[in-house]
């Protein structure tokens, strides 16, 4: 094929063999987020470039390397979105939805894009199912987030392959005075650092803290840490999370050099790790960001929200060998006609069909064929009858049903009683 005709590196086609695990991790979550009480959001994929320069923050990888900026026809810079909470924030502002203090609890879910070097976990467009809850201040809400996903491991089998690793931001004078004396540390090993952290060491120094190299990971290990910087009211907001994570009973690690990506976070934030995947490890993220809607010209409103990588979970679903069996299941019955008026009489008892059994899943012989070439393709579906309609069954107001699975004997059923026949079909997974 032409190289004009591939996809984007980075870019996945997602074939009808995955899809079932996608939609099973989809369903799972929407299903237990609806018990929670959250409605769904969606927003575009396109927003303002500056929507993302202002929110996620420049001096982030995201800003300054990963997003995917281009001029419309217009002249304006529009951006792909690379992540989905500015977006949700930008929706909720617009349309008022948090105005007098009023509470929102949102998911949305949706494609990404980030210019990242391609690698397993690590993709260019890839999916998200995020969170986001707004004026809720207190650690009550974060322990809910984090007990949803946790609902959300159990459900999917999981939760023995991911932990939880958990730390506080402090208010942004906590993390003010943090970062002068991680600065002054920083600035006498400056030699040591990579070259990104000697960069950030005067645009955004604390980014540094979330380094992927090895050698200035290193040189972190005795540097101050957040920790004896947190104010009062954080310090209590933070103990009253673990209060909570304790009185489920949800086991989480902290660590004190957890800072996240993106630059809004205040307080709270935490992922979700495992070790199962390779470097790329984290499954869901998330924090506190109650400075990001006064950021973006709207009244001080608290909010907490997470994103998970689908593409890592499926893989992660995958790798375990946690997928169900029957994610796709075979038809039920396969409906073979042999001749144009047993095609016609075929097409409409298969309606009736549908009609009287909701969930039978029934695949209508399409394309014509022999009588050995749509039994062939009866059998290759995994159905497990063949009903076969042909002259005679046709003047006789009936059909073959012939069981493919087991060795039963071929029976003629009046058109009458196939809804009542095929019944038991649907206790069959
Ligand atoms: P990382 O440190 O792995 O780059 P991040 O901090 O940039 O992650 P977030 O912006 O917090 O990631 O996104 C939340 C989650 O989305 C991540 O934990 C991960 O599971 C997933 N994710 C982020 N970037 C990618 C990507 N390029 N490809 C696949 N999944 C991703
Ligand atoms: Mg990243």
């Amino acid at each position: 094929m032409s190289k004009s005709l591939q996809a984007i590196r980075g870019m996945n086609d997602i074939l009808p063999e995955q899809t079932p695990a996608w939609r099973y991790l989809e369903n799972t979550f929407a299903h237990l987020l609806k018990g929670y009480g959250y409605k769904e959001i969606r927003v575009p994929v396109l927003e303002f470039t500056e929507l993302f320069a202002r929110g996620i923050g420049e001096g982030t990888d995201v800003v300054d390397k990963e997003m995917y900026t281009f001029l419309d026809r217009n002249g304006e810079s529009l951006t792909l979105r690379p992540e989905g909470t500015a977006g949700t924030v930008r929706a909720v502002l617009e349309h008022g939805l948090a105005g007098g203090g009023q509470v929102q609890k949102l998911w949305y879910a949706g494609p990404m894009f980030r210019y990242e070097k391609p690698q397993k976990g690590r993709y260019r467009q890839f999916h998200q199912i995020g969170v986001e809850v707004f004026n809720l201040p207190g650690p009550d809400i974060d322990a809910e987030l984090i007990a949803l996903t946790w609902r959300l491991w159990q459900a999917l089998g999981l939760a023995d392959a991911v932990s939880l690793q958990l730390n506080s931001l402090g208010s942004s004078e906590a993390r003010a005075a943090y970062r002068e004396a991680l600065v002054a540390y920083l600035k006498e090993r400056y030699e040591l650092l990579d070259e990104d952290s000697q960069r950030r060491l005067t645009s955004n120094p604390l980014r540094i803290l979330d380094s992927k190299n090895a050698q200035t990971q290193a040189l972190l290990a005795d540097a101050p840490t957040l920790h004896d910087y947190l104010d009062e009211e954080s310090r209590a907001h933070f103990d009253g999370l673990k209060a909570r994570l304790d009185a489920v009973g949800i086991r989480y690690e902290i660590n004190p050099r957890l800072v996240r990506g993106l630059d809004y976070y205040g307080r709270t934030v935490f992922e979700w790790v495992t070790d199962k995947l390779g470097a790329q490890g984290t499954v869901c993220a998330g924090g506190r960001y109650d400075g990001l809607v006064s950021q973006f010209g709207g009244k001080p409103t608290p909010g907490v929200g997470f994103a998970m990588g689908v593409e890592r979970l499926v893989l992660l679903l995958e790798t375990l060998q946690l997928l169900p069996a029957e994610l796709s299941p075979a038809p039920h019955v396969y409906l073979c006609a042999f001749g144009e008026p047993a095609e016609l009489a075929a097409l409409a008892l298969a309606e009736r069909l549908r009609d009287q059994l909701p969930g039978l899943r029934l695949q209508v012989n399409a394309g014509a064929g022999s009588f050995k070439s749509q039994l062939k393709k009866a059998d290759k579906s995994g159905a497990l009858y063949a009903l076969v309609l042909g002259e005679d069954e046709l003047a006789r107001q009936v059909v073959g049903c012939k069981p493919l699975r087991d060795q039963g004997e071929q029976q003629s059923i009046a058109w009458a009683d196939l809804a009542e026949r095929l019944a038991p079909c649907l206790e069959q997974a």
